[in-house]
């Protein structure tokens, strides 16, 4: 059987009402709520409701969730006025700063944000 929830995944136990969060957006595929360490005024994680470790694990079948938090992040992005400049990140892997383990989009926005990233 297939394990789509982890007990002890920080992100699995805010989707279960463990862990408190500000929520900003819900649907049936996908949770976004406020990072708690917000590096913009619009600093919003969008997960999937199933686990999946991050975007290198995620596999063909999953390709529709990837899109759909995407899409979530455009979502919020719109209802928030701040489309004329936001940004999606995914870091994948500890190398680039990947801190918890089930995959998530960073939507930022509400300030400029300069290229390239550090
Ligand atoms: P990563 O470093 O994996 O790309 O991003 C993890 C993000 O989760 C960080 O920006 C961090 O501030 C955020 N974060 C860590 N723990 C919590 C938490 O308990 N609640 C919320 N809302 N965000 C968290
Ligand atoms: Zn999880």
């Amino acid at each position: 059987m297939e394990i789509h929830v982890m007990a002890d995944c920080l992100f699995c136990r805010i989707i279960r009402g463990e862990v408190p969060s500000k929520k900003v957006y819900e649907d049936e595929h996908t949770l976004a709520f406020d990072d708690i360490n917000p590096q913009a005024p619009t600093h919003v994680l969008v997960i999937p409701k199933k686990h999946i470790a991050g975007l290198k694990e995620a596999g063909s079948d999953d390709a529709e969730l990837v899109g759909y938090c995407h899409l979530a992040a455009a979502e919020i992005a719109r209802q928030r006025s701040i489309e004329n400049g936001y940004r999606t990140v995914l870091n994948v892997g500890p190398g680039a700063g990947q801190s918890v383990f089930h995959m998530h989009v960073h939507l930022l926005g509400g300030r400029a944000l300069h290229w390239p990233p550090g």
